[in-house]
């Protein structure tokens, strides 16, 4: 049987974090035991190869969150040698992020290099099938989902989806998951983003801990803000919408494996 399989099986879930940074936390396991208290499940994202390891380390007893080996677009130019040992890792799990590609003026200069690293790991995950991966795509939205494409054999979650309609569109057509934060509920163009993805297609996530609200960084249990506003435009009970996404993220997340 492949490492976490079948991660959330028999679980009691009352929420999703499809993204979150826990180990940038101050005190990473107070976030975790709370996410486990309040039955959250998580996937704990890493930026680097080489913090993976400790991330399996910090979550091996808390079988509501499931690490993933993760290099961020935005660390590339400074983490690129860390590629082999993403590839070595990547036979330990089936979850991949933070991965993707960012288009922004400040991370401009390492886009080809950003690319080629993205293109590598699609064709490792490729190649080892069955995996989830959570996918960064600021200001190169197009490019990310088209690089995928239609016939990647796993499962993509956007995370922090900022692109535009027809882009989210051909996504969605693709049969990529949204994760959606509270503060992507903020933007005035999220009516319309939301007004084309399919309820099956929702997941909801923190970021945290960059994502603040207010002066303090965001936590796993802030879920129920995108829940909120998602249960306002769908003119949906809360809870009706919470177990919609639970079962999303628990579809998302089942191995389409036999072993
Ligand atoms: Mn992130």
């Amino acid at each position: 049987m492949t490492h976490n399989s079948q991660p959330l099986e028999g679980l009691e879930i009352d929420g999703v974090d499809a993204h979150c940074h826990v180990d940038l936390y101050p005190d990473p396991r107070a976030v975790i035991r709370r996410a486990e208290a309040d039955r959250i499940a998580m996937i704990a994202v890493t930026n680097t190869p080489s913090v993976f390891e400790k991330m399996v380390a910090l979550t091996s007893d808390i079988q509501h969150v499931v690490p993933a080996l993760g290099l961020h677009p935005e660390l590339v130019g400074a983490r690129s040698a860390e590629l082999p040992l993403l590839r070595r890792l990547q036979k330990q799990t089936r979850f991949i992020g933070e991965v993707g590609l960012d288009g922004s003026a400040r991370v401009r200069s390492t886009y080809e290099q950003q690319r080629r690293v993205f293109q590598a790991i699609l064709t490792t995950c490729a190649d080892a099938g069955d995996k989830v991966l959570t996918v960064h795509s600021r200001r190169a939205a197009s490019e990310v989902v088209d690089t995928i494409g239609g016939h990647f054999p796993g499962k993509i979650i956007l995370h922090w989806f900022t692109g535009s309609v027809s882009v989210a569109k051909r996504a969605v057509a693709f049969g990529f998951y949204f994760s959606i934060n509270p503060l992507m509920v903020h933007a005035t163009t999220f009516p319309l983003l939301l007004s084309v993805l399919p309820r099956e297609r929702i997941l909801t996530e923190s970021d945290g801990p960059l994502v603040r609200i207010g002066s303090r960084p965001v936590e796993p249990g802030d879920a129920h803000s995108t829940i909120e506003a998602v249960s306002a435009a769908w003119k949906m009970g809360p809870n009706e919408v919470r177990a919609i996404v639970v079962q999303n993220f628990r579809s998302c997340l089942a191995s389409e494996g036999t072993d």
